[in-house]
């Protein structure tokens, strides 16, 4: 009981200079008017008293929500909450109710995010390690066998050396393709905007990309682009943009043709890469820039993809305020397309 009383005091004592300054008014009036002293002292007694009960009422208040404040932390530190709705409090605390639900949420979602992230890393770790072990098993299967005779075996020997270096080369793509992507999934990417021609950028990107195109016999072709048009982005991002989306083009198409377009709307240039190609299914669509998404992970290898082609270009686009558009129908072709100011 007294024990009682006594931390209902202290939880009241920020309360006390306030009680002090009424108290002090009250005694004063009344000193003032009740004329006898011991009138006056058994007033000051019953005044104390009055405040201390008064007070003993506002600790127990304070120390009852302080209480409830304290179980319900307690209680989202314990993991004992699945949803924001179960977080209630008496009727006094409905702000204070809204605020602990709005952190409660709050740290949900960062800690979802965090568990996001931390998921997304190990994935991508485990994706390169897979995709390097690879092409090194591989090279290494043909060095051992080499060494273990074959090299002396005229009808293989040339054939091993030329599928061991075909391996380095697509080692050399991804670990290309992973700096890549680690700078600008890091921020390091600065990209240096300006206006370019087109027409004249866009004729030499083919004619780079021509032999490729030559070996499949598919034919590469830039549908005529107004002389004067410039667009504005950073040339050499750009390029890696284009060399991916060519390359995915003449790759994944077995005969027939690659066309680049490029059509003016008032404000923009839309760019337009079309292939005649195998296409990509539908439900696929959605996932294939994720990174070493592949519709069909054996043919990709064997065309030299990294997975990662894509993932790139869909960063360089966006860092133009700019969206990669897919359209695409198996059997048929696919049409990648995005927009750059005019
Ligand atoms: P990859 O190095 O495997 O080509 P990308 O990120 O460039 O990786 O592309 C992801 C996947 O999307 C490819 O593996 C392929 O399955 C599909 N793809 C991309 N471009 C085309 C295209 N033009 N035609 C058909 N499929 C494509």
């Amino acid at each position: 009981m007294w024990n009682e009383f006594k931390s209902n005091l202290i939880s009241a004592k920020i309360f006390l200079p306030e009680f002090l300054i009424f108290d002090a008014v009250f005694i004063s009036i009344f000193a003032y008017v009740i004329e006898h002293p011991s009138g006056k002292i058994l007033l000051i007694v019953a005044i104390i008293i009055i405040s201390l009960l008064f007070l003993n009422l506002i600790g127990a208040k304070r120390l009852r929500e302080l209480e409830e404040i304290k179980r319900i932390i307690s209680n989202i530190r314990n993991n004992s909450y699945n949803a924001a709705e179960e977080i209630q409090l008496s009727n006094n605390l409905q702000g204070m109710q809204e605020e602990i639900k709005g952190m409660f949420i709050k740290a949900r979602n960062d800690v979802d995010y965090l568990k996001r992230l931390e998921r997304i890393r190990s994935e991508f770790l485990g994706n390169v390690s897979h995709e390097l072990r690879t092409p090194i098993f591989s090279i290494q299967g043909y060095i051992e066998t080499l060494l273990n005779g074959a090299i002396s075996d005229q009808k293989v020997n040339k054939n091993f050396l030329a599928k061991a270096n075909q391996h380095t080369i697509n080692l050399n793509n991804l670990l290309n393709d992973l700096i890549d992507i680690s700078m600008i999934e890091s921020g390091e990417m600065r990209m240096s905007f300006r206006y370019f021609n087109v027409k004249e950028y866009l004729e030499n990107t083919l004619t780079e990309m021509k032999p490729l195109a030559d070996e499949k016999n598919i034919h590469l072709i830039l549908e005529p682009v107004r002389e004067k048009l410039q667009l504005f982005g950073d040339r050499n991002k750009l390029k890696q943009v284009f060399v991916n989306l060519l390359t995915n083009a003449i790759k994944y198409t077995e005969a027939g043709t690659v066309t680049v377009i490029v059509q003016e709307e008032d404000d923009f240039g839309k760019i337009i890469i079309r292939d005649t190609g195998i296409g990509i299914p539908p439900e696929d669509i959605p996932r294939i820039f994720e990174r070493f998404f592949r519709v069909d992970k054996a043919r990709s290898r064997s065309v030299g993809g990294t997975g990662l082609g894509l993932a790139i270009v869909k960063h360089i686009v966006e860092a133009h305020g700019s969206k990669v558009e897919v359209k695409s129908e198996p059997g048929k072709g696919s049409e990648f397309s995005f927009r750059l100011k005019k």
